[in-house]
């Protein structure tokens, strides 16, 4: 599972650094999703090879322009390289108007099937074999949410020698079982995934923050998370920007790490007055000051998690 960072400065893209995007590789099975979608994206995918049609999930934690501008140039090119595959995409409510909107002015259709799923509140959104997805609701200036994505635990390492002293022959239900399914043969009678596979790998939980300023939502979103991204727009001296504006500090996200047990910490949306690299140097040091497994995003910086 691969994190790349797209995009990390709150606010307006600068010179060297794109606004808020990261896509999420996930290798079982493979997929790329892509979390928010600042104005460079689209450039910035390319520029890293990534085609644009691989990407199968959207998710838009808020309506501000820096986590939404490149949404609309994206969706225009998936179109131009003739995607096949629908497209699904989770953002708050006003998302699917925004984007009606958008493509009526650029006399423009998509000729791909987009999928759009608004939500307003914390809420399940999505659930397959594989994972489930909630959102949390957060403190900002317009509606902000958390995505948390939890991976189900699978089962590897099939024991066919139990199956062959048993008489069982292998079947489509292998994948069922595989899955940590009961499943029922006839008259051989219910199979447990633990009896005929010898590891269960656990699965991971990512949480990957909107815009905020502490609240306790946050604690429930990334409670026990194997990694947490969330913004850390100001350094400490700046807190009283931070609460005007609806952000946190690197500290304040730092504490709410520690308090919900999280595993990793990776800031990001990072303010541009800490372009130095002395200056992020010591935003990073505050939060790693309170939670020290931190790490800080950068513009093109890949994170590996087991
Ligand atoms: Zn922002
Ligand atoms: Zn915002």
């Amino acid at each position: 599972m691969k994190l790349l960072f797209l995009g990390t400065v709150a606010g307006a893209t600068t010179r060297d650094r794109n606004s808020s995007c990261l896509l999420l590789t996930l290798d079982s099975p493979m997929q790329n999703w892509l979390f928010d979608c600042g104005e460079r994206s689209h450039y910035y995918l390319q520029q890293k090879r990534i085609k644009l049609n691989s990407i199968s999930k959207i998710f838009i934690t808020h309506m501000h322009s820096d986590h939404i501008l490149g949404l609309m140039p994206l969706l225009c090119a998936m179109s131009v390289r003739k995607r096949k595959d629908d497209l699904l995409l989770f953002g708050p409510k006003g998302i699917s108007d925004f984007i009606e909107m958008n493509l009526k002015a650029f006399y423009t259709e998509l000729n791909f099937n987009l999928i759009i799923k608004e939500h307003e509140s914390s809420q399940l959104i999505y659930e397959d074999d594989f994972f489930t997805i909630s959102t949390h609701e957060l403190l900002h200036r317009c509606p902000s949410f958390a995505f948390r994505i939890e991976q189900k635990d699978q089962f590897t390492r099939f024991n066919t020698e139990r199956l062959k002293a048993e008489n069982i022959d292998v079947g489509s239900w292998v994948k069922e079982l595989k899955l940590g399914k009961k499943v029922i043969l006839p008259e051989i009678g219910e199979l447990k995934p633990q009896d005929y596979f010898q590891n269960q790998v656990k699965g991971k939980i990512i949480t990957v923050f909107g815009d905020t300023q502490p609240n306790p939502n946050e604690i429930i979103a990334s409670k026990n998370a194997d990694v947490v991204v969330h913004e850390a727009t100001f350094r400490e001296d700046l807190i009283e920007s931070a609460r005007k504006y609806g952000h946190s500090t690197a500290m304040d996200t730092a504490k709410m790490a520690k308090e919900a047990e999280v595993k990793w910490l990776i800031l990001t949306h990072i303010s541009a007055r800490y372009s130095q690299q002395e200056l992020r140097e010591a935003l990073l040091q505050e939060a790693k000051s309170i939670f020290p497994n931190t790490d800080l995003a950068d513009d093109f910086r890949e994170f590996y998690l087991g």
